[in-house]
């Protein structure tokens, strides 16, 4: 029974929402003995599957798999009747868990939380209900869903129709009969995809308003599979494992197919399996590069886009329907029942609002740009202001009188997800910044639950009350949910998980796409840790260990863990031709770089012999000369040849504008120091001479160099300084080796497990220089004057040994008056920048470079200038 108004109360924690995740957080509370409280505006337990009753209405992940699995007894008690069970069922499973354990009697229907304010004081949350009740308690935890907050009609005239209208968000109790009428359904989301048809069965004319078409798959609904059911028969706490540490929250091995490079009957095969199997799994996992290579991605959409032609008979609907605005998974696809086939019905039709847009709802039906429609329903299928819509709609007020909604103007910020600063011990269920709606929601929230709950238990036993991250920590975690989501197409689309369809919504990518799996762990680390990133208080005594749970780039750390699943041996346990030899074999297989308009192979006479170089010219106009960049490869004066940095000189070539001429040097031990260096010079000195045979503006050159090719690099300017010639605009220097002092921070921070490592250093320095040279400048060029020194850009790479002699470099060549830019790779490694076309994080940073070759030249100098000034 409801409370009366006007209580006051005391509990340990508050509960907003009674769907799968409030249900699950009251009972977890309960169970470490809390007292609890629990609110729910809708009149029952069901959260999304109470509200979205309209017909049609079905979940998208297999009932398998879309299932509560914290209580084995709770699993062998319930039969879900179909693959994709419909919101009824699914309703009655919820009201089944709320009455198998109980919890109705914890939980305040009917009521909504208008506001819940933080008192530091009293550490306590105040919150206050629509009928005016103040509750008081420790924890407020928000379990109010992703899709929850119904967008508003952002439509002309929305108010004025006078027939029946209908949210599909909030459908009618009773239900509703279409039967002999003139409908509108506007909205072709999951929403619309699910109602479409079942409408059209009842109505005598549907029409269908179209914004953006979507990508759907055939459900293929019908028993719930037989051999996901077989193998939790078999092993269901394996599977439950499995599916809590997959990508998505479904078992399922990840392909390693890629788009790009199957054959065509690879391809086929691979689609043809996802489209009959009807799952969102499977349709998610056809390439593995289809979210991030959109020559990968084009391909699947064209095969879905076969499909829908093949579905629909009028080829000018057909083609309407098919989406090809945005690339396949950056909005959620749907799983559809007939939706296609609905099209070839004679009563329904589709209106594009592409060439039609809406100009307004009449009194009577909807005026587009080009026709009036008469209606007796309309029917918005239309979304929701997803993931922060319900948190921001109570009044949330945290410390020092910050709402949650101030906080959070220029969009979300969160730690995990699950908390954020400023608001101690307020939880999110399933927040933005988790993986929630890119996952099977059922193992998320349990997920979510059980971190919260284990929490909750650990401050208690410790004697802590409060707990809060820190901004570092929160920071942390925003950037790499936005590193997470910059490295796939997501960004590309108008989508709700951009906010993209809320007008004046912050657009920001909302969830995490990390998966699932790296996300558990991602928790389970800050836990292990000792609740790294938060900030603790109590009689037991305050603590903090602060620090950022993530911060190597998503797609570097990715690298790695292929590279390390290889088991190669270490460079340095090698004699050099094997450490060649592997380097060599790991680069025949990575991609091989942007076009470049043209590619020649030449030698340069150098001080011991011929040096071969490879000469890059960008593709297109303007004919004639350009700034010319000597570029020399890295390889720790050991390893590299002209193919070592072969993609990376292809990316400069074609960012810059510039020629690349890539010249191979000497390389220890057989020529050590100072070989590689008098080569360089020599190349450098040759180049400025033979510019114009180059292809290159006289007087117009900058040196390049990554690693060791930049050490050489930048003896090679120090060497044409003091020889007062030949003129060099300015030096890229890339994580370069500037010292041979091997005692700095980053050598203890990074000196283990990324490529590049301190024992590997040792092996390079040991190959090149005997240790009596190793402070010499032509050696460690941080060590020599750095007076009249060209400009200077250089990487500094967060995980590389060599960052902090890059910083260091950078800081000695301002103070000798020299411009400098320090360009800092932000989560990467010493070799990942150089990654083109695996790793897609270091493409910012290539932009850069290639922003600051630019800018050493001066812009559009006419050729008999350049010629005078040389
Ligand atoms: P949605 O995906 O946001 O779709 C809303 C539709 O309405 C879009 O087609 C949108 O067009 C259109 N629209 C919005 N405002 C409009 C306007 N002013 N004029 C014309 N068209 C307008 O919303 P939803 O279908 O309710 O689904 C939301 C999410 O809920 C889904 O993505 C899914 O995650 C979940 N869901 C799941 C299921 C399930 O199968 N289990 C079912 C329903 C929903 P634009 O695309 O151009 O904005």
């Amino acid at each position: 029974m409801n409370k009366p108004a006007s209580v006051s109360d005391q509990f340990d924690a508050v509960v907003v929402g009674a769907g799968f995740s409030g249900l699950y957080m009251l009972y977890r509370l309960r169970q470490l003995g809390l007292s609890v409280k629990g609110f729910d505006s809708a009149g029952d337990v069901g959260g999304t599957w109470y509200w979205n009753r309209y017909p049609g209405a079905r979940c998208d992940i297999a009932t398998p798999d879309y299932t509560f699995s914290f209580d084995p007894e709770l699993e062998n008690e319930w039969t879900w009747s179909e693959k994709y069970a419909t919101q009824p069922e699914i309703l009655d499973y919820l009201r089944f868990v709320a009455d198998r354990y109980g919890l109705r009697s914890d939980i305040q229907f009917s009521t909504t939380v208008t506001s819940a304010r933080w008192d530091e004081q009293e550490k306590r949350w105040t919150i206050t209900t629509g009928h005016g009740q103040e509750i008081r308690c420790r924890y407020y935890i928000m379990a109010t869903g992703c899709l929850s907050m119904p967008k508003s009609p952002d439509i002309e005239g929305a108010g004025r129709f006078a027939g029946q209208v209908y949210f599909t968000s909030r459908w009618p109790h009773e239900g509703v009969d279409f039967t002999g009428q003139r409908v509108a359904v506007i909205g072709t989301g999951s929403s619309g995809i699910q109602v479409i048809p079942l409408i059209a069965r009842q109505a005598s004319q549907l029409t269908v308003f179209q914004r953006t078409p979507n990508f759907s798959i055939p459900a293929h609904n019908g028993p719930a599979p037989a051999d996901r059911l077989r193998q939790l028969d078999e092993d269901r706490d394996g599977y439950r494992h499995d599916a809590r540490w997959s990508r998505i929250g479904v078992p399922n091995e990840p392909t390693d197919v890629l788009g790009v490079t199957a054959s065509e009957a690879v391809r086929r095969e691979r689609f043809e399996a996802a489209w009959e199997q009807g799952e969102l799994a499977g349709i998610v996992n056809v390439f593995a590069d289809q979210l991030f290579n959109p020559a990968s991605n084009d391909i699947l959409a064209e095969m879905i886009r076969e499909k829908i032609r093949s579905i629909v008979t009028d080829p000018e609907t057909a083609e309407t329907l098919c989406p090809k605005d945005h690339y396949f998974g950056t909005k959620r696809p749907c799983l559809d029942t007939g939706y296609f086939d609905t099209y070839n019905l004679p009563h329904v039709r589709l209106v594009d609002l592409r060439k039609q847009p809406i100009v307004s709802i009449t009194e009577d039906g909807i005026e587009t740009a080009d026709e009036s429609f008469g209606f007796d329903a309309i029917v918005y299928a239309t979304g929701f202001d997803a993931m922060t819509g319900a948190l921001v709609a109570a009044d949330v007020t945290g410390r020092d009188g910050l709402s949650l909604k101030e906080k959070w103007a220029a969009g979300p910020s969160t730690y995990l997800g699950l908390m954020t600063a400023g608001f101690p011990n307020f939880f999110m269920l399933t927040g933005p910044g988790s993986p929630s709606v890119l996952s099977n929601m059922a193992v998320s929230i349990e997920q979510h639950v059980d971190w919260v709950a284990g929490c909750l238990k650990d401050m208690r036993e410790e004697g802590l009350d409060t707990i809060e991250p820190t901004e570092l920590a929160e920071s942390g975690w925003n950037q790499h949910v936005q590193d997470c989501g910059a490295i796939t197409l997501m960004p590309t689309a108008n989508s709700w998980y951009m906010g993209a369809n809320v007008p004046g919504k912050p657009r920001v990518f909302l969830p995490y796409i990390g998966g699932v799996d790296a996300y558990r762990q991602a928790c389970d680390d800050v836990v292990g840790q000792g609740y790294l990133g938060f900030r603790m208080t109590g009689p037991g005594a305050d603590r903090c260990r602060d620090g950022v749970i993530r911060s190597m780039q998503p797609d570097v750390a990715m690298v790695l863990e292929f590279l390390a699943a290889m088991g190669l041996p270490p460079m340095d346990t090698l004699p050099a031709d094997d450490a060649r030899a592997l380097m060599a074999a790991t680069a025949a297989a990575r991609p091989p770089g942007p076009e470049v308009g043209e590619v020649t192979d030449g030698v340069i006479p150098g001080p011991a012999g011929d040096l071969p170089y490879r000469l890059y010219r960008p593709a297109g106009p303007p004919e004639g000369p350009r700034p010319l960049v000597v570029y020399f490869h890295g390889g720790g004066w050991v390893l590299g040849n002209l193919d070592s940095d072969d993609p990376l000189c292809r990316d400069l070539c074609e960012r810059s504008g510039a020629v690349v001429v890539s010249v191979n040097y000497r390389h220890a031990p057989e020529a050590r120091f100072p070989a590689a260096a008098l080569d360089a010079f020599a190349a450098v000195q040759w180049a400025a001479a033979n510019a114009l045979e180059l292809g290159g503006i006289p007087g117009q050159l900058a040196v390049a160099g990554w690693s060791a090719g930049a050490n050489i690099a930048t003896v090679a300017c120090q060497l044409a300084r003091d020889a007062e010639g030949p003129h060099i605009s300015g030096q890229v220097l890339i994580c370069p080796v500037v010292d041979s002092d091997m005692t700095r921070l980053s050598y203890q921070e990074n000196g283990d497990g990324y490529i590049l490592t301190t024992a590997l250093m040792r092996w390079f320095w040991d190959h090149y220089t005997d240790p009596a040279d190793r402070g010499e400048p032509r050696a460690a060029p941080l060590r020599g004057d750095l007076h009249g020194l060209p400009s200077t850009c250089i990487v500094a790479a967060d995980f590389d040994p060599l960052r902090d002699e890059g910083v260091a470099y950078a800081h000695a060549l301002e103070a000798a008056g020299v411009p400098v830019r320090l360009a800092r790779a932000r989560g990467h490694t010493h070799t990942s920048v150089t990654m083109v076309g695996t790793v897609i994080s270091g493409a910012p940073v290539r932009a850069e470079i290639a922003e600051a070759l630019r800018n050493f030249f001066p812009s559009a100098e006419p050729l008999e200038h350049a010629l005078q000034r040389s």
